[in-house]
């Protein structure tokens, strides 16, 4: 406040002056008020004077005894010379006086009538007079006060501007003193540097920020602290932003404890501002909050068990690599690696230990790897290895130095576990196969080590596209099949062969390939089998099975849902548990799902499977015996057994007709089933002929083509629509 600048105190003084000169003219115009008024006044008192002496005259002249001489008169009328009365009449009081003679009363009169003229003529001149006086009165004072009240109000309108202009300048001082006091205190480096780096100014925050004193940094260069990778950049910053202009900085400098720091903020450029003259630098220290941000960035691509590239990395990083570019690799290697029976690992020794042995697999395998190469734990027992400008030569030089580091014991909590490697190893040449291609040989090729025997490598070969080369592909490609929800499932109705109307469905799944087109069960149920995928995809289509039941119920008619269950499903821990819930979420009556399982499976664990049937039964669950007649030719297990239906293998019914031999064995089945109080259904039914034959054996329902091919679910919908509608299948 009281450094208020120079100039404002030459502007206080004129306006002093101005206040004072106003002053001065209001009082002259006061006095010049007054002037006016005296010269009025001067100008009409004689004119009273004139007045009074012509009336005092008239006065005398009309008294009874007029005492007034001639000269008297003469007097009186000389000093009106210039008085503003008529000339004329001053000439005829001049004569009346002149032939005034007191005796004469008619000269008397005549002098009176003039005297009277005159008295009249000077009060006309009074008056006018008069009203001059007050015109003049008027105009003046109209016009002072309209000059003063300009006058005056300039002076306030420029007061106001003044104490405006003062304010102003006072809180632009008082904001630079503030910014100059936030400079001075600001946790953010902030410093002024020439076009060379060298420091000309820092805040005192360096120290605290970059551990330097303010002498110690200013006269330094700011690019002898950045990080010797940054330089380029730096360099690049310090030269780029024109006059007036920001950039943003982001660089790693040194510590002067010598640690790194990540420092952002921004460069701006103020060479030709001359309260600044260079380069303004403000820093601030972002270390910590790019650690979490690395951190984040790392569990995102990172396998958190093995801290090995994930899934995601590595694809993203294959794709990377395949894509045509100069100075990319021509070749690379896919390389795929999955640990022999793992899976007992972690069945027979826990959780804790598979995942140890996982731990110490990655190590081994990533000691093995070249520096550059990428090795990603892709998810359960299976690695993978990027490995760019590779041959397969060297790739496999590589895999074969892998499969004797992870063939060595592991040490696990004084135990010592050892598992295998089988490892593919699939060849590309860049800009040719996509990521998903490539990884997908390199699994192909494992599955071809694994089939010739674990602990194998072997190389995807393109031109080898033998039957088994597909089905190898297929099995990589039923992994994702289920997650891309290719799979679904055709209905095939189970008929009364009396009535020959629908009682139930038999859900038969399909694979929707992506190139191959609809692929039947045979091509990839025994793979599903092989793989353990044969669980998941199990549990979908009994959840598919069950929702389409639930659906299809109505009063008049209750179709039972058969589902076929693997045995591998069946062994499931929990799948007891699965049914019941999946019967109460899709409020389907217990004993109308009918469960199909085949005859070998139920005689290849009979101990096991014995009391999961009982359970399942105990819920309403009906179920029966698929394929009967094409496994154990001992039938004594049977009556062990909860069992509600047989079905009778087509290849039975085939030949009921034609042949005499199979028609006996049939009937045979058939009389059999009956004597157990099974319900008989008779598979793959093509001709009316069977059907007929059939009926006459009192078999209760049929199945096959004769009525419907497995269908998909609207048109299930359909042929029982038309059957509430009172139309038969056939
Ligand atoms: P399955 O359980 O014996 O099913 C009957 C098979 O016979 C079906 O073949 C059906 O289309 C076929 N079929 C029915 N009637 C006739 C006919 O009149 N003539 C001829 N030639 N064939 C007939 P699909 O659908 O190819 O299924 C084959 C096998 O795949 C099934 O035999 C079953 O063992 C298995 N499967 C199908 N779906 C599943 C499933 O969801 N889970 C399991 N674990 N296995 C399934
Ligand atoms: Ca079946
Ligand atoms: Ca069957």
């Amino acid at each position: 406040m009281t450094d208020v600048p120079p100039a404002s105190l030459e502007t206080i003084a004129v306006s002093r002056l101005r206040a004072v000169v106003t002053v001065f003219g209001t009082v002259l115009v006061v006095v010049a008020e007054f002037m006016l008024l005296a010269y009025v006044y001067d100008r009409v008192a004689p004119v009273s004077r004139d007045q009074v002496v012509i009336a005092s005259l008239a006065g005398r002249l009309h008294s009874t005894a007029p005492s007034v001489t001639a000269g008297e008169i003469r007097d009186a009328v000389n000093r009106l010379d210039g008085s503003g009365v008529p000339e004329a009449h001053l000439a005829a009081a001049r004569s009346a006086a002149g032939t005034y003679d007191p005796a004469d009363p008619s000269t008397a009169s005549a002098l009176q009538s003039s005297v009277d003229r005159l008295g009249q003529d000077l009060a006309q001149r009074h008056r006018t007079l008069d009203d001059e006086a007050k015109f003049a009165y008027v105009a003046l004072l109209v016009i002072a006060s309209f000059g003063w009240m300009i006058w005056f109000r300039r002076l306030v309108a420029r007061h106001r501007d003044l104490q405006a202009e003062l304010t102003e300048q006072q809180t632009s001082l008082v904001g630079e003193q503030r910014l100059a006091a936030l400079i001075r205190n600001s946790g953010d480096v902030v410093a002024v540097c020439d076009a060379d780096s060298t420091i000309s100014f820092v805040t005192p925050s360096v120290r605290r920020i970059l551990g330097f004193g303010v002498d110690e940094f200013v006269g330094t260069r700011f690019t002898s602290i950045v990080h010797p990778d940054d330089l380029d950049v730096c360099l690049h910053l310090l030269a780029s932003p024109g006059a007036g202009a920001e950039v943003d900085v982001m660089l790693r400098v040194k510590h002067s404890a010598g640690r790194t720091l990540y420092v952002e903020g921004t460069l701006s450029n103020r060479l030709a501002d001359p309260a600044v003259g260079g380069l303004v630098l403000t820093l601030r220290d972002v270390t910590a909050r790019r650690d979490m941000e690395e951190r984040l960035k790392f569990q995102a691509f990172h396998d958190s068990l093995t801290g090995m590239a994930n899934r995601q990395l590595f694809g993203d990083r294959l794709e990377h690599a395949l894509v045509l570019r100069p100075g990319g690799p021509a070749e690379l290697v896919v390389l795929f690696c999955d640990l022999d029976d793992f899976k007992s690992v972690n069945d027979t020794l826990g959780h804790g230990t598979g995942d140890q042995v996982l731990i110490e697999a990655g190590n081994r395998l990533r000691s093995v790897v070249r520096g550059g190469d990428t090795a990603a734990r892709l998810g359960g027992d299976e690695f993978a290895v990027l490995m760019e400008s590779t041959d397969l030569d060297a790739a496999r030089r590589i895999a074969e130095r892998m499969q004797a580091v992870l063939e060595q014991p592991f040490q696990i909590d004084g135990r010592e576990v050892t598992v295998g490697a089988s490892i593919g190893l699939a060849h590309a040449v860049t800009g040719e196969v996509t990521a998903e291609v490539a990884l997908r040989n390199a699994d192909v090729a494992m599955y071809m080590a694994k089939d010739r025997g674990k602990s194998a490598i072997a190389v995807y070969e393109a031109q080898l596209h033998s039957e088994a080369m597909q089905r190898l592909e297929l099995r990589a490609d039923l992994q994702r099949a289920l997650t891309r929800s290719e799979l679904v499932l055709h209905y095939q109705p189970t008929i009364d062969l009396v009535t020959t109307e629908i009682v139930g469905f038999e859900a038969l799944v399909r694979w929707q390939h992506p190139t191959l087109g609809l692929l039947g069960p045979d091509k990839f149920i025994p793979m599903a089998e092989e793989t353990g995928l044969i669980v998941p995809l199990g549990a979908w289509v009994l959840r598919e099975a069950c929702i389409a039941a639930a659906d299809m119920q109505r009063p008049e008619l209750s179709p039972k849902m058969s589902v076929n269950v693997s045995s591998q499903q069946l062994s499931e821990p929990g799948f007891v548990e699965q049914v019941t819930e999946l019967l109460a979420e899709t409020q389907l009556p217990s004993e109308l799902l009918v469960l199909e399982i085949t005859e070998t499976v139920v005689l290849r664990d009979l101990d096991a499977v014995t009391p999961r049937l009982t359970a399942l039964r105990d819920l309403g669950v009906r179920i029966a015996i698929d394929d009967f007649g094409t496994g154990y030719s001992s039938l004594a297990y049977l009556t062990q057994l909860p069992i509600d239906l047989l079905k009778v293998d087509k290849s039975f019914v085939d030949h009921v007709t034609t042949n005499a031999q199979a028609a006996s064995l049939a009937e045979a089945i058939i009389a059999l089933s009956h004597s157990m109080k099974f319900t008989t259904v008779a598979e793959g039914i093509e001709e009316s002929a069977q059907a007929d034959w059939l009926r006459g054996l009192n078999c209760a329902y049929g199945q096959g083509y004769l009525w419907s091919r497995p269908v998909p679910l609207s048109d299930a919908r359909t042929l029982l629509n038309a059957q509430r509608q009172g139309k038969r299948v056939a």
